[in-house]
């Protein structure tokens, strides 16, 4: 085995998920999504085999793995047609987080089903005002008279939260010394008094609904609040990275998957006496989308590397670009894989105009392409800071 190369046991789930997620297939997935269906049967399989929580210490239930282990977990189920977007918010956000910062009962209280996907945590940052600016939300929590908490405010585009138990939210707490507001992270059951939610009609068909939600005086209990209330940024950030990480695990293998059914079809496909593949015109797209996706995998790779490896900084540099790279092959993989069907490539059942739309996904969340590259400019190449 080269120093390329992951480990076997690596290699092995990849071949475990891969062949379970093949089992329930794209087919599975519009079926849902088009009857307002759920994709809670392969969520459970999959939990069942412990791949939800390949993350997650063996002490609570999981692998005790990493996150690349939990990366190639999700790039194989995408890459069978079947992806989990619930994977990229309940093991690796909410998991890394408590994991990493949670209390020892914290940690017993959750990440027992998070590991099994008996008990699924939705992840709440976004505010329609703020954007892409987090430091402009306004979700505020306040302490009451019990040492308890009140949270109040309005979150948006929030994944999945008719299929979760809890939604960790950030939320703006006032320093007790300084009076500023400083970010921190709640677990909030998506049965508390004072929160509803709204569904937000999308464009794209997907089986994970999206939520604007409302939270209106919810009354928390003190060990509501996960880890140290003084040290939320850094808290956030050990939960972004690996978020960025599954995002592009997620692009990776959907650009796996249409680039596997483009090249199936330009063998197959015949109008001028030999396969259209044998065109330069459909093969030399082809073959730039497998380069860009080799080097997409590999950013993905060095980044679970770098956060696995406790180095929070150099995950941070290379989550971002992976996600990024990811974003970008998974919209081109698509475009070439409808482009490549001709008139098919149009049609519901090949699905691929579907899935062209929910390609964009991973260029726009978690973080934007725009708000990516800012950071590389700022951070990688030391420019001025543009925003
Ligand atoms: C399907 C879906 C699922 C999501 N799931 C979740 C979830 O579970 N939890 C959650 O918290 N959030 C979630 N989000 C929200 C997502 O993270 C945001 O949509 C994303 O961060 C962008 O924010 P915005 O939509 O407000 O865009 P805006 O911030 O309004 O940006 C609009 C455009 O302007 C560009 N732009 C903004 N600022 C700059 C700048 N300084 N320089 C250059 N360009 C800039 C952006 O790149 C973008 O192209 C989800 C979004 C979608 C679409």
């Amino acid at each position: 085995m080269s120093s390329y190369s992951e480990t076997e046991e690596r290699q092995a789930l990849r071949e475990a998920v891969h062949k379970l997620a093949s089992g329930y297939g794209r087919e599975y997935i519009e079926e849902q999504a088009r009857n307002d269906g759920k994709v809670t049967a392969l969520w459970q399989d999959m939990g069942k085999h412990g791949f939800l929580g390949v993350n997650i210490p063996e002490e609570y239930g999981g692998g005790g793995g990493g996150i690349g282990d939990l990366a190639a977990v999700l790039e194989e189920a995408s890459r069978a047609g079947a992806p989990l977007l619930m994977m990229v918010v309940s093991p690796a956000i909410c998991g890394s987080i408590i994991g990493r910062f949670g209390t020892p009962a914290q940690k017993q209280r959750w990440l027992p089903g998070i590991a099994d996907g008996s008990f699924t945590m939705a992840f709440g940052i976004t505010e329609s005002d703020a954007g892409s600016n987090s430091h402009r939300i306004t979700t505020t929590a306040t302490r009451d008279a019990n040492g308890g908490w009140v949270l109040s405010g309005q979150k948006t585009y929030i994944s999945g939260v008719d299929e979760a138990d809890a939604v960790l939210i950030v939320a703006r707490a006032a320093d007790a010394k300084t009076g500023k507001l400083k970010p921190c992270l709640f677990v909030v059951p998506t049965d508390a008094e004072g929160f509803t939610k709204q569904t937000i009609p999308m464009s794209f068909m997907a089986p994970e609904k999206q939520w604007t939600l409302f939270l209106d005086e919810v009354h928390l209990p003190a060990d509501a609040l996960v880890g140290d209330e003084d040290a939320g940024l850094l808290q956030l950030f050990a939960g972004l990275n690996p978020e960025r990480i599954m995002g592009a695990a997620f692009s990776n293998g959907m650009a796996s998957y249409a680039l596997a059914k483009a090249v199936a079809y330009a063998k197959d496909r015949n109008v001028w006496g030999q396969p259209i593949g044998a065109h330069q015109g459909i093969a030399h797209p082809l073959a730039k989308i497998k380069i860009e996706l080799e080097q997409s995998r590999l950013l993905q790779q060095k980044a679970a590397a770098l956060y696995d490896a406790g180095d929070d900084m150099g995950a941070g540099e290379y989550a971002n670009m992976a996600k990024y790279a990811a974003g970008e092959v998974a919209c081109n993989a698509t475009d070439v894989a409808v482009h490549t069907h001709g008139g098919a490539g149009m049609t519901q059942e090949y699905g691929l105009g579907n899935m062209l739309l929910a390609a964009r996904l991973g260029r726009i969340a978690p973080v934007s392409r725009e708000m990516i590259l800012n950071f590389v400019a700022m951070h990688s190449l030391g420019l001025p800071k543009s925003y």
